[in-house]
Formats: structure tokens, C-alpha cells, sequence
């Protein structure tokens, strides 16, 4: 399977998106209930004479703050993770410190059933898991401590219960980032990704084109554009109808995939239109090849709903520019008239010059 073409699964296509926004929201969310909270605690914490407690309090509500401030700015997906996961260690550290103080309301333990909650919201699955595990293993032994010694502090249905309601918070925060990322990956997909051919769609077009432009190979100084368009798709509809049509481009697509090179990116534009956008060392090359794949349609398209006399053909036309001026849209408009220009030569054949 070649480089960027097609999907390959959620990894590649987590990439392009930011449907993770709501992250975000859960961090604000966060951070403003440490804020408020941990203000009450402060004063709290300062006047039941545990000053330690209260400065570290006071310390994560002026991070919180500043944080508050900046989340909005972070654009990088990665970067933002790293500061939740630095930020959520901090703030469930602060809360096995609060279970570990001498002489602690047993009742402060239940702050402890937000760590799954908060940890799988916050940093997705498998992270989410590595701090419920850490934190609930940590608060276990905590609790252990301070109150082993006074059994009778705590009747065993208690105890039970508790422990139950933990690991079912723990289950629900898990099955539902679990399934939300599942929903993610097939919104992404959607978006990225032409559901009948598989190739990109349409508006990945300017992203993919950008991204080739900005990163130039120092053997690929110049990016061409090829448009296709199948001629008379309209009468193997009619013809044949619409199923034939759907595989005429599903083959036709995976004809493309076969043959363009594993730096460049095949979409499709919309109904038997296509686009490669190809980092090329020189005109002749992309010329090349878009004559092997008119050639290809030509000779391989074999369809099992159709005659076997019967040839699907293809209209090419090309563009090749020096990636330090070009231009997306007047590339797609040259490679669109040459095009035009190759079916008024009669189809099936390659314009490359204007
Ligand atoms: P030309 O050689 O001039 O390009 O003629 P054409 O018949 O290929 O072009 P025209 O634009 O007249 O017809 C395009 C047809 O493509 C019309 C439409 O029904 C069909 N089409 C668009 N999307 C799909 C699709 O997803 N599946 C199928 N089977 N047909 C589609
Ligand atoms: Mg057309
Ligand atoms: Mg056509």
C-alpha cells in the first residue's frame, strides 16, 4: 500500500483533525473547579492550621490560573497532552498528599472515585488507564495506612461498597473513552477519506498540497497537479447502471493507487473526477505517468459486470510548477483546461502542454 494515499487506520488520519477539542473543555473544566476548590481549601486548610497543605494549595491555584489563560492557545495535540499529563499527576499527587495528612476525615478518600473519570477524559485510554491504576493502587495503600489499625472505624459493607463503586466508575470511564474513540476515528475517517473509493476526498486537497509544498525533497524541486476525468461514465450508468459505474471507479482508483509514486496523493474530486498532486523531479516524469495510467485504464480495466469488449477510457490533463511559486488553484485550473483541452482532442488521451 503506498505512502499516504489511502487509509490505513486511525493513526494516520488522528493527524488531520482536531476532534479532540472537548479535551480541552474537560481541562478548563478542571481548572476552574481547582481554582474555586482550591481556594475554599486554602483558607480552610490555613485556619485548621495545615499551612504546608495550604501553600501547596495555593500554588496549584495560581498554576491553574495560568493555565486557564494559555490552554485556549495550545495548537499541537501532543503538546497539550504532555501539559494535562504533567498537570494531572500534580493534582492527583496533591490529592495522596490530602489522604496521607494525620488525622484525615475518612471521608476525604471518596475524592478518589474522580481519578478515572478525570485521567480517561482528560488523556484518553491507555493513559487513562496507566493513572487509575497508579492513583486507585496509591489511594488503596493510603487508606490501608491510615486506617488499619481502626477496623472498627469501618464496617466491612462499607468498605465493600466503596471499593465496588471504584471499580465501577473505573469500568464506565473506560468503556465510554473506548467507544467515544471508536466514534472519533470514524468521524475522522469520514471526513478524510472517500467512503467509496478510499482514496482522500475532496478537501484534503489544499492540506495535502500545502504540506507537499512546504517540505520540498531537495530531488522533488518542482509539484505537478493530474486531473482525470473517465469519459462517458454517464453511458456505462446507463447502460449498465449504477453498481458497474460504482466499481468502474472503485478499479479506476485502485489503478491509481498502483501506479503513482509513494510521496504523492490521489483524491477524488467528486463523481468520476480525480486528482494526484505529485512532488516531481521534472515535467517529463509527471508526464510519464500520467500517460502509464491512461494506458493502464486503457488496457487493465477489467470489469466483471462488463463486456469484455467493452474499454473504459480516461482524459488526463497535467501541470508541473516549481514548488517555491506554486499554486494550488491555478494549478487545478491549468490541469482542468488541459483537460477540456483533451476532450475536445477526442478522449482518452493526455494534454500536458497549454
Ligand atoms: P465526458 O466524457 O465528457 O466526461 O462524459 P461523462 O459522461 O463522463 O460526463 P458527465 O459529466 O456527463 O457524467 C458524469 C456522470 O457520473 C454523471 C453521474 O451520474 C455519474 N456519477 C457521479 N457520481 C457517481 C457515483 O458515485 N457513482 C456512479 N455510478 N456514477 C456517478
Ligand atoms: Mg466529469
Ligand atoms: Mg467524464
Amino acid at each position: 500500500m503506498m505512502k499516504g494515499c489511502v487509509y490505513k487506520g486511525p493513526l494516520q488520519s488522528m493527524q488531520f483533525l482536531e476532534l479532540d477539542k472537548y479535551k480541552k473543555r474537560v481541562f478548563q473544566v478542571l481548572l476552574a473547579l481547582t481554582i474555586v476548590s482550591g481556594t475554599v481549601f486554602v483558607f480552610f486548610n490555613y485556619q485548621r492550621g495545615q499551612s504546608a497543605l495550604a501553600l501547596i494549595e495555593m500554588a496549584i491555584v495560581i498554576l491553574s490560573v495560568g493555565l486557564m489563560i494559555r490552554v485556549n492557545k495550545i495548537r499541537n495535540r501532543e503538546k497539550f497532552l504532555r501539559i494535562a499529563l504533567v498537570y494531572l499527576t500534580f493534582f492527583l499527587s496533591v490529592m495522596m498528599f490530602a489522604f496521607s495528612v494525620e488525622g484525615v476525615s475518612i471521608t476525604v478518600f471518596v475524592w478518589a472515585l474522580g481519578i478515572p473519570l478525570i485521567s480517561y477524559l482528560l488523556l484518553g485510554v491507555e493513559t487513562g488507564f496507566i493513572m487509575t491504576a497508579i492513583f486507585y493502587s496509591l489511594t488503596a495503600s493510603l487508606f490501608y495506612r491510615g486506617f488499619h489499625a481502626h477496623v472498627s472505624m469501618v464496617d466491612s459493607i462499607a468498605y465493600a461498597n466503596f471499593i465496588a463503586c471504584a471499580f465501577v466508575f473505573w469500568g464506565i470511564s473506560h468503556s465510554y473513552e473506548h467507544s467515544n474513540r471508536f466514534a472519533k476515528d470514524r468521524l475522522n475517517q469520514l471526513a478524510v477519506f472517500d467512503h467509496l473509493t478510499g482514496l482522500y476526498n475532496r478537501s484534503m486537497v489544499t492540506k495535502l498540497f500545502t504540506k507537499a509544498i512546504e517540505s520540498p525533497n531537495t530531488h522533488q524541486q518542482q509539484i505537478s497537479v493530474i486531473s482525470f476525468d473517465l469519459d462517458h461514465f454517464k453511458n456505462i450508468n446507463d447502460q449498465y447502471g449504477h453498481a458497474i459505474g460504482d466499481e468502474v471507479l472503485q478499479r479506476f482508483s485502485q489503478v491509481l493507487m498502483e501506479q503513482i509514486p509513494a510521496e504523492s496523493s490521489a483524491f477524488r474530486m467528486g463523481g468520476e473526477e480525480f486528482v494526484v498532486i505529485l512532488p516531481t523531479s521534472n515535467e517529463a516524469k509527471a508526464n510519464n505517468l500520467a500517460e502509464k495510467i491512461r494506458k493502464a485504464i486503457e488496457q487493465d480495466l477489467i470489469i466483471s459486470g462488463l463486456p469484455k469488449a467493452f474499454y473504459v477510457s480516461v482524459s488526463v490533463g497535467v501541470i508541473t510548477d516549481w514548488v517555491k511559486s506554486a499554486n494550488l488553484n491555478s494549478m487545478l485550473k491549468a490541469a482542468d483546461q488541459r483537460l477540456y483541452q483533451a476532450k475536445q482532442q477526442g478522449r482518452n488521451v493526455v494534454v500536458s502542454h497549454g
